[in-house]
C-alpha cells in the first residue's frame, strides 16, 4: 500500500466559466482522504457531455470546472481505508457505483446505485474537492476530473482492469461506447432475429451496433447525417445505413421502410436531439416497440408527440445503459482486451493534454469520432 500526504502540483484542463474555453492551467490536487484514491492518468477521451459541461447546461452550472471524465489510470497512492487496490493498480473511473446491497442495487431492474449514485454537485461525497487552482476550489463532473495529470476518486468509482488493456480503449469503455453497449444488452436486452434502429452514430450508438450484433439481431439500421459514419457502423455490424439528409421523409418513416411497414423492435436515441426522441419512438412497433434515450442535450424540455407513447411503446431512459459498474464493466473490459469488438475504429484522433484547445477543432472534422488525449 502507497500512502503519500503530498500535495501534487500538476497540470489540468480547466474552465473557468461558461463561454470561456478551457486553459491548461497549474493546478493543486490534495492527498487521497481515507477511502479514495489519487490517479496518475495515463490517457482521456473526449465525450459529448464534455462539450455540454463547457457550454453550460441544466447538469452542469458549476464553475471552475477541471474537466474530463473519461479515462484510464493508474494508482498513485490510496487513503488508510483503501484494501481493494494498492499503488501501480490499472483502473477505469466511472461516475454510477454499485453497492449490491441498496433497494436499486438488489432490484434487479436498475443500475442506479443509491449508496454511490451519479453525482451533479461537482464535488466529492464528503462535499469538498481535492484539486484548486489560482488559489479557487476547482469542481468536477461526476466522480473525478480526467483531463489532469492527477485526480483523486472515491475508491467505490474505480474498476480495477488488467493492465494488459489498450489504455485508449480502456477510456472508450469509461462511457461512451459502454453505455450504448449496455443499453441494448442490459437495458432493451436486445433478443436473437430482432430489428433496431440507431440514432447517431458516434461511440455511444456504434456501442449499440455492436451488443446488437453480439446478441443476434438480425436487422440494425443506423442513421446519421454525416455519410462518413456508415463505414464505422459497418465495423461494428450495422446492416443497413440512413442518411435522413438525402430524403424528405422523416427518419422513423425511413425505418419502417426497411422493415416493412411496422418499425424495429428496438431504437436507441445516442445524440440528445431533442425531436429525435419521437421519431426514435415512432421508429418502432406499434404495441411492442421499446425506445432507450442515451442522449443528454442542453435543452431543458424537449417536443413529444404523445401519440407515439399511447400506441403502446415503451420509452425508457438509461445512465451508462443500465450498466452495473462492478458487475458488469469488467465483462466488458475482458471483451475489449479479448478484442471482440474493433474498439481502434473510434480511435481517429489523438491530442497531448497541453495541446487540448486543438481537440475542440479536431471534433469538427466529419471523419471524427473519438480523440484520445494523451497525458
Ligand atoms: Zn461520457
Ligand atoms: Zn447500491
Amino acid at each position: 500500500m502507497t500512502i503519500t500526504s503530498q500535495v501534487i502540483t500538476c497540470k489540468a484542463a480547466v474552465c473557468w466559466k461558461v463561454g470561456e474555453g478551457v486553459k491548461i492551467e497549474e493546478i493543486q490536487v490534495d492527498p487521497p482522504k481515507s477511502t479514495e484514491v489519487r490517479l496518475k492518468m495515463l490517457c482521456s477521451s473526449i465525450c459529448h457531455t464534455d462539450i455540454s459541461s463547457i457550454q453550460g447546461t441544466p447538469m452542469f452550472n458549476f464553475y471552475p470546472l477541471a474537466l474530463g471524465h473519461e479515462g484510464v489510470g493508474v494508482v498513485e497512492s490510496v487513503g488508510d481505508e483503501v484494501k481493494s487496490l494498492k499503488g501501480g493498480d490499472m483502473v477505469i473511473p466511472i461516475f454510477v457505483g454499485e453497492c449490491k446491497e441498496c433497494e436499486n442495487c438488489i432490484s434487479g431492474k436498475s443500475n442506479l446505485c443509491m449508496t454511490y449514485p451519479l453525482s451533479l454537485t461537482g464535488l466529492m461525497p464528503d462535499n469538498t474537492s481535492r484539486m484548486s487552482g489560482r488559489g479557487q476550489r476547482l469542481y468536477h463532473p461526476f466522480s473525478c476530473a480526467t483531463w489532469s495529470e492527477y485526480t483523486v476518486i472515491d475508491v467505490n468509482y474505480l474498476v480495477k482492469v488488467d493492465p494488459s488493456i489498450n489504455p485508449a480503449h480502456g477510456s472508450f469503455i469509461s462511457c461512451g461506447f459502454s453505455t450504448g453497449y449496455g443499453a441494448a444488452w442490459k437495458e432493451a436486452k436486445v433478443e436473437s432475429g430482432s430489428s433496431v434502429a440507431v440514432f447517431g452514430l458516434g461511440a455511444v450508438g456504434l456501442g449499440v451496433i455492436s451488443a446488437a450484433k453480439m446478441l443476434g439481431a438480425t436487422k440494425i439500421i443506423g442513421i446519421d447525417k454525416n455519410d462518413m459514419k456508415r463505414e464505422k457502423g459497418e465495423a461494428f455490424g450495422m446492416s443497413h445505413f440512413i442518411n435522413p439528409s438525402n430524403s424528405d421523409k422523416s427518419s422513423s418513416a425511413l425505418v419502417k421502410e426497411l422493415s416493412g411497414g411496422m418499425g424495429v423492435d428496438y431504437s436507441f436515441e445516442c445524440t440528445g436531439v431533442g425531436p429525435l426522441l419521437t421519431e426514435s419512438l415512432e421508429a418502432t412497433k406499434m404495441g411492442t416497440g421499446k425506445a432507450i434515450t442515451l442522449g443528454s442535450g442542453t435543452e431543458p424540455y424537449v417536443p413529444f408527440d404523445p401519440f407515439s407513447i399511447l400506441f403502446g411503446r415503451i420509452l425508457k431512459g438509461s445512465i451508462f445503459g443500465g450498466l452495473k459498474s462492478m458487475s458488469d464493466l469488467p465483462i466488458i473490459a475482458d471483451k475489449c482486451i479479448k478484442q471482440e469488438f474493433p474498439l481502434q475504429e473510434l480511435f481517429t484522433h489523438e491530442v497531448k493534454l497541453t495541446d487540448i484547445e486543438q481537440a475542440f477543432e479536431l471534433l469538427k472534422q466529419p471523419n471524427c469520432v473519438k480523440i484520445v488525449i494523451e497525458i
